[in-house]
């Protein structure tokens, strides 16, 4: 960090300017990269040995990469009706032992965290930070589930009754949920949907990505064990193809779909062709998230927030940040700081406890990211580009573009686009992020309350994070889900997310 440290020198006429009041309080930079200062129930230690400890747990685990075969058609239908039996019991339990469960399964997870991080280091290519916010991930999402389904589901509600009548409603499952889940996020995700499809009191059909079955498969194991029966969750490997299968059953109740809005887009048309009941989709897709730095914000933070936005995870989250404004003010100097923070990125072997950037996920992901690299330095700018050893590693980029309509897809990893703005023409970026259609993430750096306002009130996005860094919504605290092109809008982690996987009944009684 020596590099950065020297480039964190603010400029005196950003000094000068006055300080916000509706920000007073600057969220100080969280070094996302020091997984020594946790251990893997999120408490910090700060102690070399415990770290080394947990690493020791970590290499000593075995882990089964052996391939898993494919589900074919006729198993990915069985379970459909298997799961269709499963749901008659498992909808009539109570709320309480659905909750348990979900609980039971929180707690073993974090008692086996380092059998969950191996896997998700060898199978997911996670570097040991973002593994262990995976696993605490994870359980959040087991645990606030539960907690919001006993209320949510636990008892009926009364209604006001003003002639005398009662009226109760209550929420209970749908019927078969599909769950397909992606291979970033191979734990997180992945539970997430299924517990909160399981708290609502359906059966499950999950169907995770095809590069990362074994995680999905310790996954469905461990919930089966916390006391979900099997019939009500049942796992089907298999790449598009047996998602394309289960979808296209006439007897499932919903969908829920994380991944590209392409495949949204297909899965949506399957069920609209389909006879017999509306089905609902609840997806979560892609963005071309936009940060917005203006010459007030403060260029260390904006450039610890930017590294940690745009390059950690490889830049594999649908969160990441992809499309930086800057003002022309200070452009210059904040592109020189972002681009001596990215040269100290250690890119490697994700296991190595040092190492802030681990593989792409495979090498048709690596040669999409090559070739968009590729095309960017004859159209771009090329400010910096990182170097990554042989192999499935991408290094960071940072590119300038002329104007951002040249960036028309959602590039899912470590390239940051950046655009220079006047700031007389906010207005048109605002045009140009709101004309991308979609509406995930965005990030704005600015010590100007009326800037921000404005911003936020003019984009309709689903997680905006005002000076600070735009990735790992926290469950419970950052519901996190997008609109447009991003997705159907149901907030994961959020308090109104289990209601999309029920139906509500109303019974009047004349009493
Ligand atoms: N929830 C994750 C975050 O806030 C992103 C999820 C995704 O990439 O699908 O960073």
């Amino acid at each position: 960090r020596v590099a950065m440290t020297a480039l964190l020198q603010r400029p005196a006429d950003i000094i000068a300017k006055p300080q916000a009041a509706h920000h007073p309080k600057i969220p100080l930079p969280r070094d996302l990269f020091a997984p020594e200062r946790r251990n893997s129930r999120g408490v910090e230690f700060g102690e070399r040995a415990a770290l080394d400890h947990l690493l020791a747990e970590i290499a000593a685990e075995p882990t089964d990469l052996t391939p898993i075969a494919d589900a074919t058609p006729e198993q990915a239908n069985a379970a459909v009706a298997a799961a269709r039996t499963g749901f008659a019991a498992w909808s009539r339990t109570s709320a309480g032992t659905r909750a348990a469960a979900l609980e039971q399964a929180a707690h073993l997870l974090e008692q086996r965290a380092p059998h969950f991080i191996a896997l998700l280091q060898r199978e997911g290519g996670k570097t040991l930070d973002d593994a262990l916010s995976e696993l605490r991930e994870a359980a959040d999402f087991c645990r606030y589930y539960a907690a919001q389904g006993r209320k949510l589901f636990g008892t009926a509600e009364a209604m006001p009754g003003p002639t005398g009548e009662s009226n109760v409603l209550t929420l209970r499952g749908r019927g078969v949920f599909v769950a397909i889940s992606p291979w970033n996020f191979p734990l997180a995700i992945f539970l997430g949907q299924v517990t909160a499809a399981l708290m609502a009191g359906n059966s499950v059909v999950a169907k995770p990505a095809e590069q990362t079955p074994r995680i999905a498969r310790e996954a469905v194991r461990l919930l089966h064990e916390a006391g979900v029966p099997a019939n009500a969750l049942h796992l089907v490997t298999g790449d598009g193809r047996i998602g394309a299968v289960l979808t296209a059953h006439s007897d499932i109740a919903g969908v829920v779909f994380t991944g590209s809005t392409e495949v949204a887009r297909t899965i949506n048309r399957t069920l609209a062709a389909k006879d017999g009941p509306i089905v609902p989709l609840i997806a979560e897709t892609g963005g071309i998230n936009a940060m917005i730095a203006d010459a007030t914000a403060l260029p260390e933070q904006v450039t610890d927030d930017v590294v940690t936005s745009a390059f950690r995870s490889a830049g594999q989250r649908c969160s990441a940040l992809r499309l930086l404004f800057v003002q022309e003010d200070v452009a210059d100097r904040m592109i020189e700081m972002i681009a001596g923070a990215a040269r100290e990125l250690k890119i490697g072997n994700p296991s190595d406890v040092a190492t802030h950037i681990g593989p792409v996920i495979d090498n048709e992901a690596k040669q999409r990211l090559d070739a968009h690299i590729a095309r960017m330095k004859t159209e771009a700018r090329l400010h910096f580009a990182g170097s990554a050893p042989a192999g499935c590693f991408v290094a960071p980029h940072i590119f300038e573009l002329a104007d951002a309509g040249k960036l028309t897809e959602e590039v899912f990893g470590p390239v940051l686009h950046v655009v220079r703005y006047r700031a007389e023409h906010l207005e048109r970026i605002l045009a140009a992020i709101a004309r991308t259609g979609y509406g995930l993430t965005l990030g704005v750096h600015s010590r100007i309350d009326d800037t921000v306002d404005a911003i936020v009130e003019r984009l309709s996005v689903g997680n905006v994070y005002v000076n600070r860094n735009m990735i790992g919504a926290v469950v419970g605290v950052q519901p996190f889900g997008g609109n447009g092109l991003s997705g159907t809008g149901p907030k994961a982690g959020g308090p109104h997310y289990l209601a999309r996987f029920a139906t509500e009944q109303t019974v009047t009684i004349n009493t």
